[in-house]
């Protein structure tokens, strides 16, 4: 079976998905025919313009506005989506943040706020879904992890174990759900050009990499695709990183 008709009728949300990686994720899915929530936080323009752009090319798409890292905010967003386009089949935890930080500069408030943001978002928006998707023996769950979560990186400590963290919660939930139906992995994207890589493309990463440029959202978007049109994969880190592994 192919991803288009595994994707066929089915819902995603896709947090963080109206601008950058999670613009790239939102467009793949809703080509291959899925119903998209676009979660965003305050840009309400950028989600707009993405639910524009799959509506005029046919597809079913809604903006949603939620902080992840807040329960009753994840909560109400499950549920709107639900009334809007129907149960969650596909969650993609992308939304995240990335505020460079050296090891003497870093606050305990710069710690909190990135792994409530780029952890604890996912684990609250997994509890919100999961009941639905047990209930209809399907569902797809991927996390958008990072090399950093292996590597050291250019952002901080803080981001670093954030993501680590987050694939933890990965293996974690894929050995509890699998035998329901529900499959669990992470990618993790190398540099990939978006607003947050901004920074970090002056560092001449471009030239270290293998393939000698930096990554597209639609690339990363492709491997989600791919992953949610996979009943077998579950539990895994897919790295998609221009060979960065190779270094
Ligand atoms: P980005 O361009 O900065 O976009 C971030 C997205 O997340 C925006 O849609 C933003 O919404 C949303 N967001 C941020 N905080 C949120 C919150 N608390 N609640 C809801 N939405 C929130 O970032 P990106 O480069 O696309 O990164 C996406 C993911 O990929 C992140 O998890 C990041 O860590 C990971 N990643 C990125 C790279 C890279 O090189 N770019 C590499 C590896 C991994 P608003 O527009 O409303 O602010």
């Amino acid at each position: 079976m192919d991803e288009r008709s595994v994707l066929t009728d089915r819902v995603a949300l896709i947090t963080g998905g109206s601008r950058g990686i999670g613009r790239g994720i939102t467009l793949a899915l809703a080509d291959a025919g899925a119903a998209v929530a676009v979660n965003y936080r305050s840009r309400s323009d950028e989600a707009d313009t993405t639910v524009a752009e799959i509506e005029k090319a046919g597809g079913r798409a809604i903006a949603v506005r939620a902080d992840v890292a807040v329960r009753a905010e994840v909560e109400a967003m499950a549920e709107r989506v639900a009334a809007e386009l129907g149960p969650i089949d596909v969650l993609v935890n992308n939304a995240g943040i990335a505020t460079i930080r050296s090891v003497d500069d870093i606050t305990e408030e710069d710690f909190d706020q990135t792994l409530a943001i780029n952890l604890k978002s996912a684990f609250l928006c997994t509890q919100a879904v999961v009941p639905g998707m047990r209930k209809r023996g399907w569902g797809r769950i991927v996390n958008i992890s990072s090399v950093a979560a292996r590597g050291g990186g250019a952002v901080g400590v803080h981001y670093n174990a954030s993501k680590a963290g987050l694939e933890g919660l990965t293996r974690g939930y894929a050995a509890r759900l699998a035998a329901e139906g529900i499959t669990v992995n992470a990618v993790a994207p190398g540099l990939i050009d978006t607003e947050m890589a901004t920074p970090l493309k002056e560092s001449g990463v471009a030239d270290r990499l293998p393939v000698g440029r930096i990554g597209t959202p639609d690339e990363i978007g492709q491997a989600v695709r791919m992953i949610v049109g996979n009943g077998f994969l579950t539990g895994q880190t897919v790295a998609v990183n221009g060979g960065g592994s190779f270094l």
